[in-house]
């Protein structure tokens, strides 16, 4: 392919890559790192902008503008995008969990986890941002752990139906 037809790669600046992946970064609230960091962690953490690395073959859960990073085991809790399918927590609110989710769909056939965390969002006490290490909602994730274990228990999720 000559030059003049090669499409320039999008430009993403280098404070939002982790320095360890180089993957983008998603920002993240400081309240959000600030209540997920052990103790010993949030001892060094600068009041700068932090991103969440969502790289799950990366250690590195933040970093932030300076370049400090910090890894899986400086959080109080095990971060599921970083962590193998299994019996991961999803919601970290309401302690939804790939384990949970499967022992309701084995014993009712399906799972209610979703409209479950709809209804305590729509209630006001979602808590995602000091508590999901992602400082987002999570009700996407539960939407998407409930499919998966549907495929590891049925192969397919529409035969569940
Ligand atoms: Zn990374």
């Amino acid at each position: 392919m000559s030059d003049c037809c090669r499409v320039p790669a999008p430009q993403v600046a280098d404070v939002e890559r982790c320095p360890v992946s180089r993957t983008t970064g998603k920002p993240v609230e400081l309240l959000t790192v600030k209540a997920l960091l052990t103790e010993t962690a949030l001892g060094r953490l600068s009041k700068v902008a932090h991103r969440f690395c969502p790289d799950p073959s990366c250690d590195v859960v933040y970093f932030d503008a300076e370049r400090a990073t910090y890894g899986r085991r400086e959080l109080r809790v095990p971060v599921w995008q970083k962590e193998a399918f299994g019996d991961r927590t999803v919601c970290y609110c309401f302690g939804v969990s790939e384990e949970s989710i499967r022992a309701e769909i084995q014993t009712t056939g399906r799972s209610g986890a979703t409209q479950c965390v709809r209804a305590h969002i729509a209630a006001g006490r979602c808590a995602c941002e000091v508590r999901n290490p992602r400082g987002a909602c999570c009700l996407g994730d539960v939407a998407a752990a409930v499919k998966r274990v549907e495929l590891e228990l049925h192969g397919s999720a529409a035969t569940l139906r």
